[in-house]
């Protein structure tokens, strides 16, 4: 019998049980496929909601936490395990300056550094840049992670106090009295006193079969992958809602589509074309660049992207953390922090109503 056991080994379910493995009791982490290759894998790593104020309050605030936290937690799975998550301070360039009004009384808001570019200054920050723009929004403070190393990087710093349980899909949550007593897998059941369901995109599908499930939907990104010579392009930078993300060693990323496509992680050749075309709109040097890779992930949509964390109603010892959408990397660190002081009866570190499973959300 395990004192926890964690559904789901994304960024959420790996963070829970990085969190929860700090006290002395035993973790279960079962998985159904591998850790860390689903939609943690598949996403960009901006530390920083697209458009932050455009975010419920809500959502800002796990932000801002899990922002202030990252430099600390980087550092300690690279001292854990001897594999950098590469967290650095790129910045995030906004190219839609129509926004400025509203991104500079956010930043007044919540004390978040937000400039102002002009023509000169954006031509001196990003000189590659080909899209010749009056101003641009800076947000110097914003980091962005590599998060296919983070997930390895957190999947090492847990091996040695949390079983990890791969290639075993959980079918079923068991519950008598009105409690959790375990869950039902492919392999056969396994008992705990509590269980916390961190299975992104497919945490609906689970529930619905004890009961109510909370609105999470699967929300295809694809996301294509040049790769260059290193420093071509400075900053992450971000224009009507597509972005671009230059990693240390010369690849860049470009993300990201939004689509309903059920659980289909197909990729199109439209989508791989409106990337390429964003791409080599604003930087066209990429034209002589590979394009390395392109793919698609599930992001777990929930309404106006504010993620369930939480317990869950009705069945004592049942917990949620999913649903966190187009932000579960930036949200990460506070989420998993927020579900472990639920579970331990601790102080939360932040209000946790918002997030409750029968808390409004959307219309
Ligand atoms: C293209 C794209 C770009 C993105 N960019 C960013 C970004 O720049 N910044 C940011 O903050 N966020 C970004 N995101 C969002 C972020 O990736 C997600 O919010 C986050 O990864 C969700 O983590 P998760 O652990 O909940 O889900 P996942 O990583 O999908 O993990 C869920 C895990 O649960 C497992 N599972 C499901 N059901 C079961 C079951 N029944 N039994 C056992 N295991 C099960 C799955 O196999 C999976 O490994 C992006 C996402 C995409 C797709």
């Amino acid at each position: 019998m395990s004192d926890y056991l964690i559904v789901g080994g994304g960024v959420m379910g790996l963070l829970t049980a990085y969190e929860l493995a700090k006290t002395d009791a035993s973790v279960t982490l079962v998985e159904m496929r591998a850790s860390g290759r689903e939609s943690s894998w598949a996403g960009g790593g901006i530390l920083s909601p697209l458009y932050p104020w455009r975010y419920a309050r809500s959502v800002t605030q796990l932000a801002l936490w899990s922002q202030a936290r990252y430099p600390e937690l980087a550092r300690e799975l690279l001292d854990l395990t001897g594999t950098d998550p590469e967290y650095r301070e790129s910045g995030l360039m906004i190219l839609d300056a129509e926004e400025r009004d509203l991104a500079l009384a956010w930043g007044e808001r919540y004390q978040v550094p937000v400039e102002l570019l002009d023509r000169t200054r954006l031509a001196a920050a990003e000189p590659n840049l080909a899209l010749r723009l009056d101003n641009a929004i800076w947000l110097p403070g914003v980091a962005q992670i590599r998060n296919p190393r983070l997930t390895s990087a957190l999947r090492a710093a847990i091996d040695h106090k949390v079983t990890l349980r791969e290639n075993e899909e959980v079918l079923d949550i068991l519950a008598e009295d009105g409690r959790v007593r375990g869950v039902r897998t492919t392999k056969g059941e396994l008992a705990a006193k509590q269980v916390v369901v961190c299975a992104g995109a497919w945490t609906a599908q689970l529930l619905e079969r004890i009961g109510v499930a909370p609105r999470i939907r699967p929300v295809r990104g694809q996301m294509m992958l040049f790769h260059t010579k290193p420093e071509q392009i400075a900053h992450v930078m971000l224009y009507r809602d597509r972005y671009i993300i230059p990693r240390q060693d010369g690849r860049v990323l470009i993300g990201g589509t939004l689509e309903e496509a059920g659980f289909s992680k197909g990729t199109t050749s439209t989508a791989k074309d409106v990337l390429y075309r964003f791409a080599v709109e604003l930087y066209p040097e990429l034209q002589r660049a590979s394009v390395e890779d392109h793919w698609a992930g599930l992001r777990p949509g929930s309404p106006d992207g504010i993620p369930y964390i939480g317990p869950y109603p009705g069945i004592d010892g049942l917990f949620v953390n999913a649903g966190h959408f187009r932000n579960g990397l930036v949200t990460g660190p506070a989420s998993a922090r927020l579900i472990s002081d639920l579970m331990l009866q601790r102080e939360p570190i932040v209000p946790p109503e918002p997030y409750a499973l029968d808390a409004e959300r959307g219309s």
